[in-house]
Formats: C-alpha cells, structure tokens, sequence
C-alpha cells in the first residue's frame, strides 16, 4: 500500500500572534486548538488516499455515521516539546505510531502505516510550531491521532471507509502549583476491562466504561479509579488513563501486561529511566493486599502513576470497600520526583538522549 503525501491547504486567517500568546499564557489541558489538522482517508480497495493539511474545524457526519453507533473509534496521544535551541521535538511517535496499529488491528480497522502516522504528526506541528510552547516548564503541544470508522449505514460489520485525524491542542503544565498525589478509589465492582477484551488497546470505549466508576470514585471524595482485574478482582491493573509503579526502596515495580492494561509508553519509558538511575525496575503482578500490607509494614515506600498527560502523578490515598490509607507521609516520594524529573528532561531536551527517544522537528 502506498503511503499518501499529505497536500498543503494551510488556513488564510491563522489566529493571530496576540491571541495565540494571549491561549498560551493560560492553556488549561484540550481546551483550545491549532490552526490546522492533518486528515487522511481510507477506502476498501483503494487503502490511504487524499492525505491533507486543512484549517482546523468541524466533521461534517451522516448521522448514520457507523462510528457513531457502534464506536469502532480508536486515539493516541503524545507531546511536542520546544528544545533549549527551540527547536521542536516530539517523544517516541514511533512508539504511539506501532501502538496505534495494534489499536488498529483489535478493532477490525486498517493499520496506518508507522511512517505515515509520523509524518502527519510532524506536518502539523511544522505548520503549527508556534504554537509550541516556550522552553522552560512543563508546558507542550498534546497531539490527539485517531481514526473513526465513516461509512454510512448501521449494518455492524467493520466499515470499508474509515477517516484518520490529527489535532493539535497546547497543554499547560499539568500541576501549575507544583507536584500534587492523587487520591484513588480501588473499585471492587466495577471493572475497566476483561480478558480476551479490548483493554489494550487505546479506543474511546475503554473510557465511556469508566465514567460512571469515575463519578463514583468523586462520591468517595477521590480523584481517580484504579480498577482491578475483572476476574478475581484481587490484581491491580491501572487508573483510567495511567499505568501504575510501586516504589520498594531501590526497586520499582509495574503490573505486568495481563492484556486487559494499555500498554503505557511513559510505563515503558520508566522501566529503562528507572534503570538509567540505577534502580532495579521490573514488571510482576501486585494484588491490592499487598499493596496494603506492604504500605502498612513500610517496604513500600511510594506508589505514583504515569502517562503522557501528566508524566507522573504521585499517589497520596488509596480508598477501599472498609480501608484506607496513606502512602507514606501523604507527599510526592522522592524516587517518584526524581524519576518525574528524568523523563521530563529528556523530553525538554535537557538531558541526554540516550535511548534515542526524542524525534527533533527542527
Ligand atoms: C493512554 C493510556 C495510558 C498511558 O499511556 P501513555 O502512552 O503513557 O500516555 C494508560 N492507560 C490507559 C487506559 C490509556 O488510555
């Protein structure tokens, strides 16, 4: 199949340098846009076609759009951080690029070639490079990838038409007063995925089914879910959107992949930094007893999540069915600030590169 260039139709009325600066002083998180999008087509028969660069803006859908019935819907998510020399990076799209094919292949739509999903990440963060955020802190470029199914029609069948999407949104520093935990409710009934499911895989339904355990976990007076396998809801799997790291003085552990746990590419990321900074750092299974027991009898010492989003948010509380309690005094650890400070100085291209991570737009 061959791989579409992506045509240039730039906007004629780009907002201007007064109200971009005036959005980037202040982003929030996925609230306001870049000037453009990248759109690439997909038909049965013809493959990727009409690959373009297009003023951002709204879809125009059939409302018997089959995506919007049966959610055959599929994302990614990475960042685009402005360098010393601002120059502009992105962190690992090949990693998300080859994580979006298997997304891809779990829900019965065409895979996007790696160097296709690249190049249209690095065409629109060309065009929109101002609106990367200045170096410094922790602000970036959030890129949101996904593909939706597009034929017309509410047949259930993969569809033989399917629309990939790039856009661009500015991302504030996640903790703008500094490094804050997060409280977590461990759900005892509500699942986020079960085995031979699509948990692994990094589509919109993963997240409609956790809305409700979400507004829960807020009745309990907590920020987020950490869901439990769905079969003997005794192993930790992971937050809604984050992976999970378990700090053991000088030895860091995640869950392993069960299948029913995104496969998280700052979690990857971490088992390599961790290892940079001489920690041990493995993956095995962590059941919620543990975690208890382990907190209680002081060998564990932090536990904090990780995702693109927020790099890595410590965990304060951990909330129950009948317990709770605090990880350590209830403050960022310090293993878990200085592995938050690794990776980001990598991704700021403050820090060497050693694993080849960083993919630099110029
Ligand atoms: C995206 C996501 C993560 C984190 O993945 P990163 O690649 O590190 O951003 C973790 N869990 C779920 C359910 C996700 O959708």
């Amino acid at each position: 199949m061959t791989t579409p260039t992506i045509e240039l139709k730039p906007s004629s009325t780009p907002l201007s340098d007064a109200e971009r600066d005036a959005i980037l002083a202040n982003p929030g998180f996925g609230r306001h846009f870049t000037d453009h999008m990248v759109t690439i087509k997909w038909t049965e028969g013809r493959g990727w076609h009409d690959g373009q660069l297009v003023p951002y803006g709204p879809l125009s859908l059939d409302p018997a759009t089959n995506v919007l019935h049966y959610a055959q819907e599929i994302f990614e998510g990475l960042k685009a951080y402005r360098r010393p020399d601002s120059s502009v990076a992105t962190f690992r799209p090949d990693a998300n690029a080859r994580r979006f094919q298997a997304s891809a292949r779990r829900l019965a739509m065409p895979e996007l070639p790696v160097e296709t999903f690249v190049e249209a990440c690095d065409v629109l963060v060309q065009h929109d490079k101002a609106w990367v955020p200045a170096h410094g802190g922790e602000e970036s470029l959030y890129l949101r990838p996904f593909m939706i199914a597009t034929e017309v029609g509410l047949g259930v069948k993969p569809a033989s038409e399917y629309l990939f999407v790039v856009i661009a949104s500015p991302a504030g520093a996640y903790f703008p007063g500094g490094v804050k935990p997060v409280s977590i409710w461990a759900s005892q009934d509500r699942v986020r995925a079960v085995p031979g499911g699509m948990g692994d895989a990094k589509t919109g339904g993963n997240y409609a089914a956790s809305l409700l355990a979400q507004a829960e976990a807020a009745e309990q007076g907590c920020d987020q879910v950490c869901y439990l396998d769905a079969v003997e809801h005794k192993w930790v799997e992971e937050l809604g959107g984050m992976n999970l790291y378990f700090v053991y003085g000088d030895k860091i552990v995640t869950p392993t992949l069960t299948g029913s746990i995104l496969e998280g590419i700052t979690r990857d990321s971490l088992l390599e930094v961790a290892r940079d900074l001489g920690y041990e750092s493995v993956e095995e299974r962590v059941s919620i007893d543990q975690w208890r027991e382990d907190t209680a009898n002081g060998t564990l010492t932090e536990v904090f999540a990780c995702g693109t989003a927020a790099v890595i948010t410590p965990v304060g509380t951990v909330k129950t069915d009948g317990t709770e309690w605090t990880q350590g005094n209830g403050e960022p650890g310090p293993a878990t600030m200085r592995l938050r400070e690794a990776l980001l100085d990598v991704q700021r291209g403050k820090a060497e590169d050693k694993h080849g991570w960083m993919h630099v737009l110029g």
